[in-house]
């Protein structure tokens, strides 16, 4: 039986769309399918989730880190210059064919901020292997997107601790 790989969109302004992403991978290493992430924008080494998988997935997971740390505190071509890095490694490792799930966390932002072409995306989406499952997340998806995708979720902010003063905590948010 031949995998129909799909093209797996979390947009919104809510909580969730990169933590959705872990789990959805979580669940296809569980599965044995071959499973690659690059975290666009923000790559910070030591997210909860990078260290999980280091350390319990030793070399099952790849984790790609394509980000500067921690956004705009960076110069703009810094921020810029690392996720043109990232998205010449995700051309890579679609095109390459030796992977089941990739996932693309914080790819909108490429598209929101200019930094790749709305086109060079797309057209990428559609050349991907036939098997390939892609999973994307980002806020502010563009309709193109939108449009490319087989599943698409929006996580809609009802409530965050955010608004009422609490910092990021180790653990929910990192
Ligand atoms: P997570 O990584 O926790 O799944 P996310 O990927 O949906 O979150 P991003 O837009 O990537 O959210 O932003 C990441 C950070 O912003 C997280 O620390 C998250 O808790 C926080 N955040 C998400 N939604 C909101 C919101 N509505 N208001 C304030 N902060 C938010
Ligand atoms: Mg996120």
């Amino acid at each position: 039986m031949t995998t129909q790989g799909l093209v797996i969109l979390n947009t919104g302004h809510g909580k969730g769309k990169s933590t959705a992403a872990f789990g959805q991978a979580l669940r296809a290493a569980g599965q044995g399918l071959k499973v690659c992430i690059i975290q666009f924008i923000k790559g910070q080494a030591k997210t909860g989730e990078a260290l999980a998988l280091a350390s319990a997935f030793p070399g099952r997971i790849e984790l790609h880190l394509a980000g500067t740390g921690f956004t705009w505190q960076q110069e703009r071509e810094t921020v810029k210059a690392a996720a043109l890095a990232g998205w010449e490694l995700a051309k890579e490792k679609i095109l390459s064919d030796a992977y089941d799930l990739l996932v693309l966390d914080e790819l909108t932002y490429l598209i929101g901020f200019a930094i790749v072409p709305e086109e060079e995306i797309i057209s990428l989406l559609r050349k991907r292997p036939e098997r390939l499952h892609l999973v994307i997340t980002g806020r502010d998806a563009s309709p193109r997107l939108i449009d490319s995708a087989d599943l698409v979720t929006e996580m809609c902010a009802i409530k965050h601790p955010f608004a009422k003063g609490l910092k990021a905590q180790k653990g929910i948010e990192f």
